[in-house]
């Protein structure tokens, strides 16, 4: 049967259109629909434009250093509406760019939110249909809102880059990736950041040294943060949003960012109807080479709600054009995935954290938390912490956690030697870049706990 297209991706996010541009690339037929503009989450609601407003944001903290050494600095207002403007010019000239890598590779390209009819067909939102050999569906997730009364009155991360306004007193609530990275992004921008938290402490999933620093860090810069406390009621009154919280309290807001998790975009789209599985939180149902329960249909990316993260997606597209136009089989690989918060300080890590490697055998913990030369020459009590946990029978790093200030950075590097099975005496014969923060993980001899 002649199909119109070798292969039919739903949505232009990070991996569609990488999956997309790779496979016209090497002479396959392909489309892609996109219902809003290309490049999805990470580009548009995401990765991007948070990473512009980290920048944004330690312009504040590095204006008070600058004072420190020596500088006559006259700091002004943060003006959020310029700043907004020049993101929104950075967002659009990013999707041209998407579109254009696109339409170079021939990809025939359709601004149209899309749904599946069956194994081989896919139809836009004016009725017409294609088919295709293969279909992609790769259409990320979309924020979720807590269930809680009057949750409506608040925002989420897709609306914080559309603020006319920044609110002079935030609540976020919520203690993962998106609510530590945004309570500290804008207490760097003067905002009075209030943060409730539903567990003992954020960050849940992290190394438990890396989640307490954080939080201390988080607190030493003015984010006031209750963990053990949830949302009762929200409601509009005379002083903003009132909101009741389970630690006794009632206070007003200007704003509420509600950064409770994710879901897949996976609703409505006749996904169960063509007999592709869905798990019970929505998310696609693959195997290893990303091929849903249809065997003509694939998925990549945040809509499997695998590992939620742009590379993540990227490497999954790609594993799936060579296994798919390519010959090759490829499963992507989840193992070993160095991540940074981007939290101020940041937050790197790669690996098993202690609490997880205590389960798997005796280990060696490394680490030291310590004031870098950087702000203890201001007198500042600022922490950060480098840790390694060691296999004690191979020696082998398991885990490599770093709170510092370009952390992110860091652990990229990092990654390479833990992802090759580095041992702790590969990184002990490493020689010292000095003086650097880094300079720690490879000058660590003594263990500071054995379990
Ligand atoms: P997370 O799943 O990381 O965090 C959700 C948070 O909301 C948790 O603290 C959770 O608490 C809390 N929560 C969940 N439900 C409720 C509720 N009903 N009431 C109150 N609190 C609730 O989700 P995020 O939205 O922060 O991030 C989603 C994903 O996006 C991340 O997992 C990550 O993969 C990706 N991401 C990556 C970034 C990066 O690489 N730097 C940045 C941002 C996002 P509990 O812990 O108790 O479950």
């Amino acid at each position: 049967m002649a199909f119109d297209f070798d292969l039919f991706v739903i949505g232009g996010g990070s991996g569609g259109v990488r999956a997309a541009r790779v496979a016209a690339q090497g002479g396959a037929r392909v489309a892609l629909a996109e219902q809003d503009r290309y490049g999805g989450t990470c580009v548009l609601r995401g990765c991007v434009p948070k990473k512009l407003m980290v920048f944004a944001s330690e312009f504040s903290g590095l204006m008070r250093d600058a004072v420190g050494y020596g500088w006559q600095v006259d700091a002004g207002q943060f003006d959020w509406p310029r700043f907004r403007a020049r993101l929104h010019a950075e967002l659009d000239r990013l999707e041209a760019v998407y579109r254009d890598l696109l339409a170079a590779r021939g990809v025939s390209l359709y601004d149209s939110r899309a749904r599946l009819v069956d194994a081989h067909t896919v139809e836009l939102a004016d009725g017409t249909r294609h088919s295709a050999s293969t279909i992609l569906i790769a259409t990320g997730g979309r924020p979720s809102v807590a269930d809680a009364p009057g949750a409506a009155l608040g925002i989420t991360s897709d609306d914080v880059f559309h603020l006319d306004a920044l609110p002079a007193r935030l609540l976020i609530v919520g203690g993962g990736y998106i609510a530590c990275e945004f309570a500290c992004i804008f207490r760097g921008m003067g905002v009075e950041v209030t943060q409730y938290y539903r567990g003992a402490q954020v960050l849940r999933g992290f190394d438990d040294e890396v989640r307490g620093l954080v939080a201390e860090e988080m607190r030493q810069s003015g984010i006031d943060l209750h963990t053990g406390t949830q949302v009762l009621t929200m409601e509009r009154g005379e002083q903003g949003i009132e909101v009741k919280a389970s630690n006794g309290t009632l206070r007003s807001f200007d704003q509420v960012l509600l950064a409770v998790g994710r879901t897949p975009n996976s609703s409505d789209m006749g996904l169960e109807e063509a007999g592709v599985k869905l798990d019970r939180r929505g998310a696609i149902t693959v195997d290893a080479y990303s091929q849903t329960t249809v065997p003509s249909v694939y998925a990549v990316g945040d809509v499997t709600n695998r590992v939620n993260l742009t590379p993540v997606a990227i490497r999954e597209g790609m594993a799936f054009v060579a296994t798919v136009f390519g010959g090759c089989p490829t499963a992507p690989d989840h193992a070993l995935i160095p991540t940074a918060i981007f939290t101020q300080p940041e937050v790197g890590t790669v690996g098993l954290s202690e609490e997880e490697a205590r389960g798997r055998g005796a280990i060696e913990v490394y680490c030291n938390s310590f004031r870098p030369m950087r702000s203890a020459f201001l007198g500042r009590h600022a922490r950060v912490l480098m840790k390694l946990v060691v296999c004690a029978d191979t020696r082998t790093v398991l885990g490599c956690h770093i709170v510092a200030p370009g952390a992110g950075e860091m652990i990229q590097l990092a990654g390479i030697a833990v992802k090759m099975g580095a041992t702790k005496e590969d990184f002990d014969r490493t020689m010292a870049v000095h003086p650097t923060m880094a300079e720690e993980l490879v000058t660590m001899h003594e263990p500071v706990r054995r379990a």
